[in-house]
């Protein structure tokens, strides 16, 4: 009994700590911030309550190129977009999830279809800002 009760606290601890973090934190950024209030929590413990929330559907996975997996307490299918420049990682709104390209792929690869994550890449508007300023820069020094 006391195992279970422990067991859901760690659950909750986990799941309120990715709703709290928002912006699709790592598995690290989660344990970063549980053990700022419960020091004695161990590494081990939050990534096994990550996966078996993952596993039993109450947080979502995102698996992003070349970086490590985030967490996601949004569990309806949406689409992401990673700034290549600053790593900012952030659902793409108003783009509903594309049901027909699940059935073209089942079709092309006969396949019995889960789902697709798509992660796009790009500049954050800030970091267009800043690689544009640079660019001025560069072009600014070649005048000289
Ligand atoms: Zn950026
Ligand atoms: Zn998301």
């Amino acid at each position: 009994m006391a195992k279970i009760k422990r067991n859901t606290i760690q659950r909750q601890l986990v799941i309120a700590a990715v709703r709290f973090l928002a912006d699709h934190p790592t598995a690290e950024e989660v344990y970063d911030r549980i053990v700022m209030e419960y020091p004695d929590i161990s590494k081990g413990t939050v990534y096994r309550n990550l996966n078996s929330l993952v596993e039993c559907g109450l947080l979502g996975r995102v698996s992003v190129p070349s970086g490590a997996d985030r967490y996601d307490h949004i569990l309806s299918r949406h689409y992401h977009i990673k700034c290549s420049r600053c790593g900012k990682f952030m659902n793409v709104e108003n783009i509903d999830y594309i049901q027909g390209l699940d059935e073209k792929v089942a079709a092309a690869t006969h396949y019995k279809m889960n789902h697709h994550d798509i992660v796009f890449s790009g500049l954050c508007p800030d970091c267009a800002k800043a690689a544009e300023e640079e660019e001025a820069q560069l072009l600014g020094d070649d005048a000289n």
